[in-house]
């Protein structure tokens, strides 16, 4: 898919002014976001919204769509910073719920590309030292697909569709119950042999690229795609289902949920995955998240993690509990 100049002008109008950069930090365009918001719509297999986002760039910079949005007929090119960021600030606030979910879609398309693409001196001014680069000591692939470029003939016994955690998990027992498995997964086999640690690499290779929000714009959704599925980029928090929604599960209709059957097989994949809490170590975001918990009076219950759950220095880990379960969930 291709941009014309007019799309790619307006695209870059909303991201500098989300992110216009200054004392030596790049702005969003400077920093190559520009063409990687693109390169992201791009990539997007719902043709119709990535339509929508080129509708939207070419109507963004003329008098109707301002005349629309701000009541004035001014363009978003003749705008001042100050102006742009009251017209974006507009969107924001504004009564209209269609315009509050556009705002939403315009940051996340402007400022998590600009993050991604960053450079060392945006990276610096936000205290992140940037990827790690590709290991040098790769250790060797355990599984090696079989990919099919044309028609291809295989037995098996059973056929699980996407190698997630759940896939993944059902070919193990089905396997280790003497079944002859084939797994079928649309993503491709990512490992250390090429992953080089960085946020772009990583959101354009390891996840998929839509749906990436809700319908109302305001909770970005994240599925991994690969072989792995989401367990190649999860955090490895591993909690049980509480059984409070165990129950509300099963007064949906999911009543297996709240059997014994399902208790022992959560027990079954916790002690396959050496879930435990000796890698519960908050990292700084989340240890920001857990004074607040104590300021307010709650707990902070111990993060179970898989054995290869490394100490949390990063973003992973207990972020799980602030964000999903809380505290009663242990
Ligand atoms: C960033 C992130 C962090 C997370 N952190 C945690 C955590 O710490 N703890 C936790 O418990 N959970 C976490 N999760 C959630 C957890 O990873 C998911 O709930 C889980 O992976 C879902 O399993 P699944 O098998 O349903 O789907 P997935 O793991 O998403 O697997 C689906 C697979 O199917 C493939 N597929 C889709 N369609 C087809 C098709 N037609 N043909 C072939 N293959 C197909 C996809 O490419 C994908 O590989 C996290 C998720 C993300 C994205």
């Amino acid at each position: 898919m291709t941009f014309t100049d007019r799309q790619r002008r307006a695209m870059r109008l909303i991201a500098d002014t989300f992110a216009p950069g200054g004392d030596g930090v790049p702005s969003a365009h400077e920093a190559g976001a520009v063409d990687l918001a693109l390169e992201i719509v791009a990539g997007n297999p719902r043709r119709a919204e990535a339509t929508q986002v080129r509708r939207l760039l070419d109507v963004w910079d003329t008098r109707g769509f301002a005349l629309a949005v701000t009541g004035r007929g001014r363009r978003f090119s003749e705008l001042d910073r100050a102006g742009r960021e009251r017209f974006l600030l507009g969107l924001a606030g504004s009564g209209i719920a269609q315009k509050r979910v556009l705002f939403a879609a315009l940051k996340t398309a402007s400022v998590f590309p600009y993050y991604m693409a960053g450079g060392p001196r945006l990276w610096e001014s936000i205290g992140y030292p940037g990827p790690l680069g590709v290991r040098d000591d790769p250790p060797e692939p355990v599984i090696r697909p079989l990919r099919a470029t044309s028609d291809t003939e295989v037995d098996c016994d059973v056929v699980v569709v996407g190698s997630g955690a759940g896939g993944g998990t059902a070919a193990g027992v089905l396997a280790a119950a003497g079944l002859d498995v084939v797994v079928l997964e649309a993503g491709d086999l990512h490992d250390e042999r090429h992953f080089d640690g960085s946020e772009r690499t990583g959101f354009l290779e390891l996840y998929a690229l839509a749906p990436q929000a809700t319908a109302d714009g305001q909770v970005s959704l994240l599925a991994g795609r690969g072989l792995g599925g989401g367990t190649v980029v999860n955090y490895s928090t591993s909690f049980r289902t509480p059984d409070h929604v165990r129950q509300e599960w099963a007064a949906h209709g999911a009543r297996q949920v709240a059997t014994d059957e399902y208790t022992a097989s959560m027990d079954a994949v916790c002690q396959r995955l050496g879930v435990n809490t000796d890698h519960d170590k908050a990292a700084p975001r989340d240890a920001i998240l857990e004074r607040g918990a104590r300021a307010l009076g709650g707990t902070w219950p111990p993060c179970r993690a898989t054995s290869s759950g490394a100490t949390r220095t990063s973003s992973a880990g207990a972020a799980g509990w602030a964000a999903g379960s809380g505290p009663s969930s242990r």
